[in-house]
């Protein structure tokens, strides 16, 4: 039988004691109104506390340490350095007496004066005077109901104004509400999983068992043990659930009719320079029956750089378009948007349909011309950028819209796109290599289409790893490849901050360039340019008469130059391993042979060196991708967040990414017997069911 405390989560956080009208406003502010809301904000450590010490064995070890005592002799005094207060005391055990510090000692001195017994925690370091003594030390009041001392003690992140050990005292004293906390999940779930139920996984991670192995402590600490995974599982679970019903209702309504025949499929042969790939052909066809089956299409296309994804999307345009639909292209940046145009133009040319511009550097009049004409459905078929998504743009048959580079535009810009139609088609594409696993749960409420295969006579793009002891050869190597037709990206992770490019330094590196390469012409690109002049170097760069280009990562995203053969990245540590593969990208467009030269900095370290071999050695970047699962570490993880939702509370998409697997298959279960909507109702309670997946 439990004994009902009373206490319930959904009791406002001023029923718990020490909690008045002030706590509760600053409580309030930080996002935590009821108990419950208590129970949700988890550790963010743990202290090992199991090993306490007694002041006769202390040593100097650089490690914390747990010591039970009493405190005597305290002096509080102020310092000559205004605002600064020291507290002085003696901490005393059985075993001896060792000296305690405190600088400005917030509200310590009262708590001390009122403790018969304390812990301190804290780290031993040597005295000026000898001896050894502790400074800043938390203090923990112990009384006799206490068991915190001798097992783990959670560590809470401040929240606003409220520090952690006040929160530590304040949710143990809202523990108790768990009891009447109701699971979300049916009983069968978790167990099924071999996971706790969610009172269970709570009190365990708030106050771990007194008993806790090393093991168990471990877990905590890498954010495994079995309770942060029942955490994990729900929130995705819940995320899961709110796709398969975004998903489950877009289907109900009907999508732009649209079909193929013989006369579309001769144009479309005809339109064509190339044959498809098996791997194109493929999704094309899975492409073409989404377009054929009444609902709209709501479908991702993933492939590596270079695969040929925009042929492929070429085709959905021409079939929409000769459908009577009208069609959108937008990508993420003015240079991709201008590239797409150009390149649709010309499969388009012995059509009828010509694609018009829409971006910020279309000047006013040109641009009225277009709203019009998208108004009023004069103009059926328009590339551009963000600029698609304003106000002011206004479809009047809208169709089909095209996305590319899905990872640098969130679902709401996703959504602002489609909701200028009434259930347009909408086909994305990504370049992004994230394990199918990991896709097909993120992106949930889209299907999957995988372009799996290079066009033919592609040579796989060399990596090899340099330093600068190599560089001298570096350049020579690169005046040679210009010398036999090639040309040059180098890349630095230079910063673009959001007004401007450091340009003292981009200058240093452009005369280095300049002194290493004499007689070559190199040109500078980054984001921050006017458009005008990043188009006249693209430009000079396509046509040869810039042989070199010192640019930033924005030509990371889809620039397509054949004759490009050798990308070099500078300080290649810094950048994220998708980042760097999206910079491979960039070379190999052509039937020449191509490089990638990664340049180690001096201060690379060795993870990160190993990270760098991984990627030369793997051409692949969905094979990366989850060899990066594998060998991620701290700190290797940037340029893979962009993978989901950035506001998971408790998931982990790379600790937890198992568990991604898991949740998306129990949704499916759970949308199939028709338990979906309870579940995602009793998860809504306490998770977000809507996410936002933030732009890369
Ligand atoms: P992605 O967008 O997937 O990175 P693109 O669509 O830009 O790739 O295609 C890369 C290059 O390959 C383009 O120059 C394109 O014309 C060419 N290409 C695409 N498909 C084929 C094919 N089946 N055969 C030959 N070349 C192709
Ligand atoms: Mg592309």
């Amino acid at each position: 039988m439990t004994d009902d405390c009373g206490l319930r989560p959904g009791d406002s956080v001023e029923s718990l004691k020490g909690v008045g009208a002030v706590r509760s406003r600053q409580l309030g502010a930080a996002g935590i109104h009821t108990v419950g809301d208590l129970l949700f904000h988890l550790p963010l450590r743990w202290e090992d506390r199991r090993r306490s010490v007694s002041v006769g064995g202390i040593e100097e070890t650089g490690s914390a340490v747990a010591v039970r005592g009493r405190v005597t002799g305290m002096v509080s005094r102020r310092a000559r350095r205004r605002g600064l207060t020291i507290l002085e005391a003696v901490f005393e055990d059985p075993t001896g007496q060792m000296p305690v510090i405190w600088f400005n000692p917030r509200g310590v001195e009262k708590r001390l004066s009122q403790a018969e017994t304390v812990v301190l925690f804290g780290v031993p370091k040597s005295a000026p005077r000898g001896g050894l003594q502790m400074v800043n030390p938390e203090v923990e009041v112990v009384d006799d109901s206490d068991q915190w001392v001798g097992t783990l003690a959670s560590v809470y992140p401040t929240l606003g104004s409220i520090g952690g050990p006040f929160l530590r005292k304040l949710i143990r004293s809202a523990l108790p509400a768990l009891e009447n906390l109701p699971d979300p999940l049916p009983e069968a779930v978790p167990r099924s999983l071999g996971l706790p139920d969610l009172n269970t996984a709570l009190q365990s991670l708030h106050r771990p068992a007194p008993d806790i192995d090393d093991r168990g402590v471990a877990a905590l600490v890498r954010r495994r043990s079995p309770a942060h995974l029942r955490l994990a599982f729900d929130e995705l679970l819940a995320f899961s659930l709110g796709l398969a019903q975004r998903r489950g209702q877009r289907r109900l309504e009907p999508g732009p009719l649209c079909e193929v025949d013989d006369a579309i499929r001769r144009r479309a042969t005809s339109m064509l320079p190339f044959q498809l790939t098996s791997a194109q052909r493929r999704v094309l066809k899975e492409i073409v029956a989404d377009l054929e089956a009444g609902p709209p299409m709501a479908r991702l296309v993933q492939g590596d750089v270079g695969s040929g994804k925009t042929v492929v999307a070429a085709m959905a345009m021409l079939i929409a378009l000769e459908n009577g639909c009208q069609v959108v292209m937008m990508a993420p940046t003015e240079l991709l948007a201008k590239q797409h145009r150009a390149g649709l133009e010309r499969l388009f040319q012995e059509t009828p349909w010509t694609p018009e511009l829409l971006s910020g550097s279309v000047g006013t009049v040109q641009r009225r011309k277009i709203l019009a004409g998208l108004a009023d459905a004069t103009c059926p078929f328009v590339v551009g950028t963000h600029a698609l998504i304003q106000d002011a743009v206004d479809l009047a048959n809208l169709g089909l819209v095209v996305i590319d580079e899905q990872h640098r535009f969130g679902t709401v810009q996703r959504q602002a796109l489609v909701g200028k139609g009434v259930s347009p088609h909408l086909l994305v594409m990504t370049a992004t290599p994230i394990p199918r696993s990991l896709a097909l749960t993120l992106y949930g409420d889209l299907d999957l289409s995988v372009i799996d295969e290079m066009p033919p006579g592609r040579q796989p793009v060399r990596t090899e790893i340099r330093d600068d002891g190599a560089r001298e050869k570096l350049y020579r190597f690169l005046r040679s490849e210009v010398g036999n037709g090639g040309r040059i990206f180098v890349v630095y992770p230079l910063i673009e901050a959001s007004e401007s490019v450091d340009a003292r330094a981009v200058n240093e590196y452009l005369e280095e360039m300049e002194r290493a390469l004499p007689g070559l012409r190199v040109e500078v690109l980054h984001g921050r340019m006017d458009p005008g002049d990043r188009d006249a170097v693209l430009q000079g760069f396509r046509s040869g008469d810039v042989q070199v280009i010192l640019a930033t990562t924005v030509i990371e995203v889809g620039i397509d130059v054949p004759e490009a053969t050798v990308m070099v990245i500078e300080s290649a540590e810094r950048f994220g391993l998708s980042q760097l593969h999206q910079l491979r990208g960039r070379v190999g467009r052509g039937m020449r042979q191509s490089w990638c030269v990664v340049m180690v900095g001096e201060g690379a370290s060795e993870t990160a060196k190993r990270r760098l071999a991984r990627f030369a050695d793997t051409p692949d970047g969905f094979a990366l991708a989850e060899a990066d699962l594998e060998m991620r570490g701290p700190g290797e993880l940037t340029g893979y967040r962009q993978w989901g939702p950035s506001h998971f509370r408790f998931a982990d998409l790379l600790i937890h990414h198992d568990i991604v697997v898991r949740a998306r298959a129990i949704a499916r279960e759970l949308s199939e017997n028709g338990q979906l909507p309870i579940v995602a109702e009793a998860l809504s309670r306490y998770h977000q069911t809507e996410f936002e997946i933030p732009a890369g």
